[in-house]
């Protein structure tokens, strides 16, 4: 199945000048969206890796996010907007491809140790998924792994989070 044929590219969303991937019109597709979370979870699997947790980003990454959870038998934990999270938090602020943002986790949602995959539905420039890494390693667990539907290869994310199993399903390697 072709699943870069789902995403649609609407330009000039939310700002001038960027061409947003809208993971929707994959999400409402069943056989897509179930195709592209059986990818995911294949990647993974194969490598027989395990995972305590599974740490997503608000708001598209939860939709990712909480089915990895369920299919890796995983807890799922979520990096909220500040102020939104009722207990005690850190905090981590990071850019985006489009904005300047911070991201709250609650300071008891991760154990010493504990195996973590991140997700996110996009990688631009990589500045969330840093983000999300620092948070969960300064609770002291261990990112496993990293995943996201759609990657745009041409801004060079990845390189912000070297080291670690970065896995993207649907790769642009230009701007369109
Ligand atoms: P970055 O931190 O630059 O890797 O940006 C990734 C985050 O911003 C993801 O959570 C995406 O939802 C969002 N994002 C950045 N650029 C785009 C884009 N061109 N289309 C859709 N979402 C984007």
């Amino acid at each position: 199945m072709n699943l870069d044929e789902k995403i649609r590219t609407v330009p000039n969303f939310p700002k001038e000048g960027i061409m947003f991937k809208d993971i929707t019109t994959l999400l409402k597709d069943s056989v897509a969206f179930r195709n592209a979370i059986d990818s995911m979870v294949e990647h993974f699997m194969k490598k027989d890796m395990h995972f305590d947790k599974v740490v997503s980003t608000e708001a598209r990454g939860f939709i990712l996010g909480s089915v990895l959870a369920y299919e890796f038998h995983a807890g799922f934990v979520p990096l909220r907007k500040p102020g939104k999270l009722p207990a005690e938090t850190i905090k981590q602020e990071f850019e985006t491809e489009y904005s300047t943002d911070a991201f709250e986790i609650h300071k008891d949602a991760i154990e010493e140790g504990e195996s973590v995959l991140i997700c996110d539905d996009l990688i631009a420039t990589g500045g969330t998924l840093k983000a999300g890494v620092d948070l969960v390693e300064k609770l002291g667990g261990k990112v496993n792994g990293i995943a996201a539907l759609v990657e745009l290869t041409f801004l060079k994310g990845r390189d912000k989070v070297k080291g670690y199993d970065v896995f993207s399903l649907i790769k642009y390697d230009e701007e369109k």
